[in-house]
């Protein structure tokens, strides 16, 4: 039996609907919500998703602004801008879009950005609260992945979970989250050894790797979920993701697609920690 899609984009037009109301009440107390997001350079892809960042705030009525720095700015006059975003009240998240210029320090970047605005969720204050499983900003791609699980229902408690990809901002904490969640986790990466045997194993697998198709349905259970984190190009330019999908589909119980699937819900995770953040600073005045 071919698999069920797992739809990215139904699913996210679906979070996109409650989060605009929110918008609209947080407007109408005075807080409408605020992204800032820095882009270093000119690096194409980058830009691409800078702009498809900003439409999405503005759709549902978010204030969005760009910081453009050049390529070679130095690496304190970023952190000023970071330091004037974090005191701005009208700014409710800060984003600095990866990958910076080789002078610039991520760490530093990572570490200036207040933990009160970091709607990415890399600050190590906010991996750290994931971790201990308090309430804080969860990084966006992991947390759409989490988020299509939930609303397809599809249980995670008790289940193997298998994450190919150890990044900081996709595997770890992708495989961090099923385990909040009770799944028994495994993690592969390129010193797995015999990574079909392990990924074989999985009731969820979860591809994180950066290698076209390259999961194919002799790493799939029967009846597995897949989802696939990968964006690539096949040898035709085309977008694809680290599954070969057209292999899976009639192996796995449910499946993302690439384009399709995991990619709209980063977005859409991104404009809900912003909201969340500017919900944070309605209770905060309300309490105070
Ligand atoms: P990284 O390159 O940071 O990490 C890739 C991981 O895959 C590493 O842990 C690496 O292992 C592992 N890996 C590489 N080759 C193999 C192999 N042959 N076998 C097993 N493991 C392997 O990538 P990211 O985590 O940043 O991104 C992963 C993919 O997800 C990319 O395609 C990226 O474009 C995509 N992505 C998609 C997003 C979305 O919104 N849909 C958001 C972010 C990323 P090791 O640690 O040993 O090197």
């Amino acid at each position: 039996m071919p698999a069920t899609i797992i739809d990215g984009r139904e699913i996210s037009n679906h979070i996109r609907t409650g989060l605009e109301q929110e918008v609209t009440k947080l407007t109408a107390d005075g807080i409408k919500p605020g992204l800032a997001v820095i882009l270093v350079g000119n690096n194409q892809a980058s830009r691409t998703y800078v702009t498809s960042k900003q439409k999405s705030c503005k759709a549902i009525g978010m204030h969005s602004e760009l910081i453009e720095l050049s390529e070679d700015v130095e690496e304190q006059v970023l952190l000023n801008e970071i330091e004037t975003l974090n005191n701005r009240d009208d700014i409710h998240g800060i984003l600095v879009q990866l990958p910076l210029p080789a002078h610039i320090s991520e760490t530093k970047v990572i570490e200036t950005i207040s933990p009160n605005k970091d709607v990415d969720g890399f600050h190590p204050v906010n991996i750290g609260k994931m971790m201990t499983g308090q309430d804080t900003f969860l990084p966006c791609t992991p947390f759409g992945v989490l988020e299509m699980l939930k609303y397809m229902e599809l249980p995670i408690e008790g289940k193997n979970a298998v994450i190919v990809g150890r990044s900081n901002i996709v595997g770890k904490p992708a495989g961090q989250l099923l385990l909040n969640e009770n799944a028994t986790v495994t993690y592969c990466h390129s010193k797995t050894a015999n990574l079909a045997s392990v990924t074989k194993e999985a009731d969820i697998l979860v591809a994180a790797i950066g290698r076209a198709k390259m999961l194919t349905a002799d790493y799939v259970k029967e009846g597995a979920v897949v989802i696939d984190v990968g964006m690539n190009r096949d040898d035709h330019g085309k977008l694809c993701g680290d599954v070969d999908y057209n292999d899976v589909f009639e192996k796995a119980g449910y499946i993302t697609p690439v384009p399709g699937g995991v990619g709209p819900m980063t977005i859409t995770m991104l404009l809900y920690n912003t909201v969340k953040s500017a919900q944070n600073v309605l209770s905060n005045r309300n309490s105070g």
